[in-house]
């Protein structure tokens, strides 16, 4: 699966430790993050990371991009509800192309846990259906 990690700021150690504790699913599947989120991931608990730009240097319309493409699984966006953030429009659009594809999409750690142990379980294998795949991991083009 791939799977797109995105903090604001203030939710950066959140997803920290968030990948901290389910290190051992998320190593099993290919990761891409906004540039400091995956900066901070890679450095601190040694996963490899796909990174695009910063969220607001375009970022988030790189992962938008990816679900456009059908190439992203599941996306994990720790947002920040309580700060203005320059790139809103941005954030609104990769949220409306994960509605608009049914690509499973967690907005605070609460959903994301779920998200996580659904993957666990095997919950989201629709997806590779979806992508017309067999279980193969998806390169980048
Ligand atoms: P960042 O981008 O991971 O580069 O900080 C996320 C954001 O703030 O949108």
């Amino acid at each position: 699966m791939n799977i797109a990690l995105i903090a604001h700021d203030k939710k950066k150690n959140d997803i920290v430790r968030f990948a901290t504790a389910y290190i051992k699913t998320l190593e099993e599947h290919t990761l891409f993050a906004t540039g400091t989120t995956g900066l901070r991931i890679e450095q601190e608990t040694g996963l490899q990371v796909h990174r695009f730009q910063s969220g607001p240097f375009g970022g988030d319309q790189e992962i938008g991009a990816m679900i456009a493409n059908n190439k992203m699984d599941v996306v994990l966006f720790f947002r920040d509800p309580l700060t203005a953030q320059p790139h809103e429009p941005d954030i609104a659009a990769l949220i409306r192309l994960c509605d608009v594809y049914s690509v499973p999409l967690a907005t605070n750690m609460g959903t994301a846990e779920v998200i996580i142990k659904g993957l666990e379980r095997g919950d989201l294998s629709w997806r590779k259906i979806v992508r017309g795949e067999k279980g193969e991991h998806h390169e980048l083009d």
